[in-house]
């Protein structure tokens, strides 16, 4: 019993003492404070919008966060028209041009899967590590320890969760209060030596447009991070790549009362190509690093359907096998169906950021060893999707993924701890740190 006791004591000192020196100033707010007030704010943001932001609620958070900066004295703190939040952490070093000024980057919306209104965080005080969690406001939600057995190592820990009815908005306000509090441990604490830091906070993330409007020259960042992962010590220097397909039915129209020897009616081809689907290709019968083909939305009319489809593979090669498969099925369907107007266009989404990243490998490197003096395990996990870093990798920013400590991410369902927030400012005050020293 003695030793269980003590072995508990021991780990909750693990888990809720920063392994800094001593002589650093704690940060007058912590994370989990901070999180706790930036997903009562609405950010939800909103697909097929013609403008960034596409919600205008995203300012709230915005204009808080550039205020806070300011307050804590970050440098050049600017709010762009767009919705960007940029500010400057100037560096502390003899001559900071020694060592590269590294970006990091959280976004600020929620997706637009669940609703993000009225959000209602629930603190689970010193979890048991081995009870599911059943959300208040609707019992059918439940966090089950078989189905996120990450919780086993959350014993001890005060876990957030929403109320049941909403989101937690963790996804990606968990990387906006870390990379907050790492500005205010920065800015009170001048014995931590570290070069320029430039921090970014984005809107617009969850529909694809988080990278649309960022100004990367006016970042002045030569690498970056996005701080919007999840499990604590997953690293991810690799996307998937991701091509769109569009697949058009031309038939004819005419009244159906005179239709005869007329009409083509182009819901039969429409039916025939969507069955050609292999089913071991699809999201729902693949995971880890394979890739898949995914009908998502169309319409079928007589006169014109259409079927949009995802392409999604790791490889480049894959990708290209998926679209000559998909136009072997074109062909198949027209051949069957001569009297409809088949086509397919195709169109490039995103490419795989380690395509890039494999010349940056100290960026990796560095984020492993940051984790590592957090007392985390480090692992690379390839991200089934897409991330303003690999965008932004494309468009001169090498940008690596890395964790926040949230979990089920776009549901009801998600959720961080304490522990979860603290480890992964840690991390990035490490982080800083080693670009420091390695430029020595
Ligand atoms: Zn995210």
């Amino acid at each position: 019993m003695k030793s269980l006791f003590l072995s508990t004591i021991l780990f909750s000192l693990l888990i809720f003492n920063f392994s800094f020196s001593s002589d650093m100033k704690p940060p007058k707010e912590s994370a989990f404070d901070r999180f706790l007030r930036y997903v009562k704010i609405d950010t939800q943001s909103k697909e097929d919008q013609d403008t960034v932001p596409s919600t205008q609620k995203q300012f709230n958070l915005a204009k808080l966060l550039a205020k806070e900066l300011k307050e804590l004295g970050a440098q050049n703190v600017r709010l762009s028209d767009n919705c960007y939040v940029y500010a400057t952490i100037p560096g502390n070093l003899t001559d900071n041009s020694k060592v590269p000024a590294i970006g990091l980057i959280s976004h600020m919306d929620t997706s637009p899967a669940v609703s993000g209104e009225n959000v209602n965080p629930i603190i689970h005080k010193n979890y048991d590590g081995k009870s599911d969690i059943v959300l208040p406001n609707d019992k059918t939600q439940i966090i089950s320890v078989e189905k996120n057995p990450s919780l086993k190592d959350l014993k001890g820990d005060d876990i957030i969760t929403a109320d049941g009815t909403t989101l937690l908005g963790s996804d990606d306000k968990s990387g906006c209060a870390e990379i907050m509090t790492l500005v205010e441990i920065l800015l009170t604490n001048p014995q931590i030596k570290h070069g320029t830091i430039q921090i970014g906070f984005t809107p617009d993330e969850e529909v694809g447009n988080g990278a649309s409007k960022f100004d990367v020259e006016g970042f002045g960042a030569k690498f970056a991070y996005t701080v919007d992962g999840e499990e604590l010590g997953e690293i991810s220097e690799e996307t998937w790549s991701a091509r769109t397909a569009t697949v058009t039915f031309q038939g004819k129209s005419t009244h159906p009362g005179t239709a005869k020897g007329i009409m083509i009616n182009s819901i039969y081809a429409f039916s025939d190509f969507v069955s050609r689907f292999p089913k071991d290709k699809l999201p729902e019968t693949t995971e880890k690093r394979v890739g898949f083909v995914h009908p998502y939305g169309g319409v079928a009319d007589v006169e014109q359907s259409s079927l949009k489809i995802l392409l999604r593979d790791f490889e480049i090669s894959g990708l290209d096998e998926k679209e000559t498969m998909l136009k072997k099925m074109v062909s198949e369907t027209q051949s069957k169906f001569p009297e409809t107007k088949i086509s397919i266009e195709v169109k490039e989404n995103y490419k795989n950021m380690k395509e890039v990243l494999k010349n940056y490998p100290e960026l990796t490197a560095n984020a492993m060893e940051a984790a590592k003096r957090a007392g985390l395990t480090p692992h690379l996990r390839p991200i089934r999707g897409g991330t303003d870093g690999s965008r932004l990798t494309y468009m001169g920013l090498p940008c690596p993924n890395l964790f926040t400590g949230g979990m089920n991410f776009h549901g009801k369902l998600e959720f961080n701890s304490r522990r979860g927030l603290e480890k992964s400012v840690e991390t990035l005050v490490n982080l800083v740190q080693i670009f420091a020293e390695k430029a020595k």
